[in-house]
Parts: structure tokens; C-alpha cells; sequence
């Protein structure tokens, strides 16, 4: 077992995230298989590495993929400061336009039904777009959306060489168990002075995401980096503050030559086996918390879905802000905004420590109803203060 970010020979087992075996889906459905946890012992990387009846039982997540089903198909919004709502991929494109050219060619890698491509659509007037994904099921959507020009599935080797100004990896490179190869393929099919923008999930400050069963690297700041690096590509534009709970690079092809080995860090390790210990323990303040009276869980993430797999009671509602989700059901629980729940609720707060605290703040200052609810909030850590 080679560890997905610097190729050292051995990972070791942390164990299983959460305090029974239950995951979540990255499309949003909870999920029976324990999510296994790996430790690269050099680099610190979180990963997962499945055996073969968990690979089988993810492939047909992907063949029966939904994405975003709690919300009609849409995309996450996000709620940036003194700023209107808007879809995620629109702000993260918004942010990247500065380094990018007038016009030029897109491709997608990993479009699902879109969202990237939509938005680009409308903020890349003058360039060309391109889909490519596993399978043809969201083929002729992608096809009909504004500026799209190409759809490819199957192998990456289809696709043509030095041909794109701009490649696109949302929300996949966590997916890919052994990222270094595709990665090195897409450097190869930009053009010279070519970017590739990666968005992934960020575990360090939402260790949450290990509890998504398909997702087989948990990424740091760091680990992202040195993955990167080791495909030959350097950071053009560092995203990290853009999405509270993800990491963006926009990077383009290195011209330093690729590093061959990457030197232990003991910060880094010790942040990873933190973060696990840290979903473990948050789960167990939370189902601690909640043996009896009625509560809430807040946000239909992939957090909140996690946790329905592992606490003993059933929550009474999810409250989410999105009312693109108003009235979706998980597990028969029903997604609800703030302001139609009902009075003296415990809330399950699953964010990190200050996240969860302002996100509290925040709807008690806008929900009268808030004042009566109790919030349960995670403990602060060395890299979830
Ligand atoms: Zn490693
Ligand atoms: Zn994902």
C-alpha cells in the first residue's frame, strides 16, 4: 500500500472514523460501510484504502450517482461576507478570473451534471468549454449547457494533448485512489502557461470529511501541496481562505523539477492522528448529548448526514439554511430552515469549534426561535480552534 501523496511504500491503520460502523455518500446518502482510516507514516497524508467489496459498493455509488439530490440538482450555495449568495463554483471562478485569459479553452474533469460548467458559462464569455467525466449519464445535460462544445467518458487518454488553457478537477481529486498519475496526464493536456484548479475538501478544518465514504484522501494544505508538486504543477493562486471548509489551488506547470522524496514532518502527523481522534470524540460528545429530549442537527452536509449513522437517537429535524433543500428528507428526517423549527431544541453543531460558535451567533441574532435552543458545540483543537 503506497501512500496517494508521496508514494512512500507503507500506510498505517488509524481505525474506523465515528463510534459505529456508518458513512456518508459524497452525493448525500448515509451509508452502512465503516469508513477506514490510513495514516501515511512520511508525509502524514489521511487516506483509505479499500478493500475490494468497499471498492465494488462505490463504484455503484458512481454508477447511480445523484449529485446534489437534497437540493434539485443545484450545486452548494455559499454565504460569502457582504456579498448576495451564490453557487460555490461561481465565487471560487469569480476569485480565479484576475490570473485567467479573455478566452480560451476549459475542460471539466469530473463534470457531473455541470456546475462547474455552468458557471463558467456565464463568468468565461469568450472561452470554449469542455465536459469529461466516467460515464455518459449526464451527457446530454452537459451538452445542452451555454458554451459547451465537447463531451468525452472513458479513458483520459482520449482526450488531446496541450489543448487546454484551463483544467478543472472539482470536488474529483479526493475520489481518485493513486492521484499522481491522472494528475501528470492532465498536466500533459494543458497547453504551455496552462492552470489546473483544484478544489477539494479540507480536513483540517472539517475532519468530518472522513466520514465520506468515497472520498480516499482527506487533504491538508500541505499534503494537497506536495501532491501537486509531485505532478510537476506549482501554486499560481493559494484559495484557501475563498470556502471556509475547502482547500483551492490554482496552479500551473512547474518548471523546477519534480522533488523525489518529501521529508517527515511531526507537526503534520500529529495534526492528522489529532484530527481523527477529534471526529471521534466530537461524535461521542454529540450522541452523549443527545440519549434524551428532542433535538436538531444542523446542515444537511455530508457532516450532518454522517452523523445519523452514528448517533443512537434519531433527530427530530436537520435544520439547513439552503431552502433549496427546504422539505428534502434524510432517513425521515426532514430538512427544515431555522426559522420553522420548533422551540427548546439541543442543536448538534458539526463544525469546528469557532465555526460552530459563529454559525451559532449568527442564527441566533436572525432566528427568534434560536433563544430557546440549546447549541452543543465541538471542542476547540490545535487545528480546529
Ligand atoms: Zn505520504
Ligand atoms: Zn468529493
Amino acid at each position: 500500500m503506497n501512500c496517494f501523496t508521496c508514494q512512500n511504500e507503507s500506510v498505517s491503520e488509524l481505525g474506523v472514523a465515528g463510534i459505529r460502523p456508518g458513512s456518508v455518500t459524497s452525493d448525500s446518502w448515509t451509508c452502512r460501510l465503516a469508513a477506514v482510516i490510513h495514516q501515511c507514516p512520511r508525509c502524514g497524508h489521511l487516506q483509505k484504502h479499500h478493500d475490494k467489496a468497499t471498492l465494488e459498493a462505490i463504484n455503484e455509488i458512481y454508477r447511480t450517482y445523484a449529485p446534489h439530490h437534497l437540493a434539485q440538482g443545484n450545486e452548494q450555495v455559499v454565504f460569502p461576507e457582504g456579498l448576495s449568495p451564490r453557487p460555490r463554483t461561481w465565487y471560487t471562478l469569480e476569485k480565479c478570473l484576475p490570473s485567467l485569459p479573455a478566452n480560451g479553452r476549459l475542460l471539466d474533469v469530473g463534470c457531473g451534471n455541470g456546475a462547474v460548467l455552468k458557471s463558467a458559462g456565464a463568468l468565461l464569455k469568450g472561452w470554449e468549454l469542455h465536459g469529461y467525466d466516467l460515464n455518459d449519464k449526464h451527457r446530454d445535460e452537459v451538452l445542452r449547457l451555454p458554451g459547451v462544445a465537447s463531451f468525452t467518458s472513458g479513458s483520459l487518454k482520449k482526450l488531446p494533448h496541450r489543448e487546454y488553457d484551463l483544467v478543472v478537477l472539482w470536488h474529483t481529486l479526493e475520489h481518485i485512489p493513486s492521484p499522481l498519475g491522472p494528475l501528470a496526464e492532465l498536466r500533459d493536456l494543458l497547453k504551455p502557461g496552462g492552470f489546473l484548479l483544484v478544489q477539494v475538501p479540507d480536513v483540517e478544518r472539517t475532519p468530518f470529511d472522513m466520514a465520506v465514504i468515497d472520498h480516499t484522501s482527506h487533504f491538508s494544505r500541505r499534503t494537497l501541496e506536495i501532491l501537486c508538486r509531485q505532478a510537476g504543477f506549482e501554486v499560481a493562486m493559494d484559495g484557501t481562505p475563498w470556502i471556509h471548509n475547502c482547500l483551492t489551488l490554482l496552479l500551473r506547470k512547474s518548471t523546477l523539477p519534480v522533488p523525489s522524496s518529501q521529508t517527515v514532518d511531526a507537526i503534520t502527523l500529529a495534526g492528522g492522528r489529532a484530527q481523527f481522534d477529534w471526529y471521534n470524540s466530537t461524535v461521542r460528545l454529540f450522541d452523549e448529548s443527545t440519549r434524551e429530549g428532542e433535538f436538531a442537527i444542523f446542515g444537511a452536509g455530508m457532516a450532518g448526514i454522517a452523523l445519523l449513522t452514528q448517533l443512537t437517537r434519531k433527530p427530530t429535524l436537520i435544520l439547513d439554511e439552503d431552502r433549496q433543500r427546504d422539505g428534502s428528507k434524510l432517513e425521515g428526517v426532514t430538512i427544515t430552515p431555522p426559522d420553522r423549527a420548533t422551540a427548546n431544541l439541543k442543536v448538534i453543531m458539526p463544525f469546528a469549534a469557532s465555526n460552530a460558535a459563529r454559525i451559532a451567533a449568527k442564527v441566533r441574532a436572525a432566528v427568534p426561535v434560536a433563544a430557546t435552543w440549546q447549541f452543543i458545540i465541538p471542542a476547540a483543537s490545535a487545528t480546529n480552534p
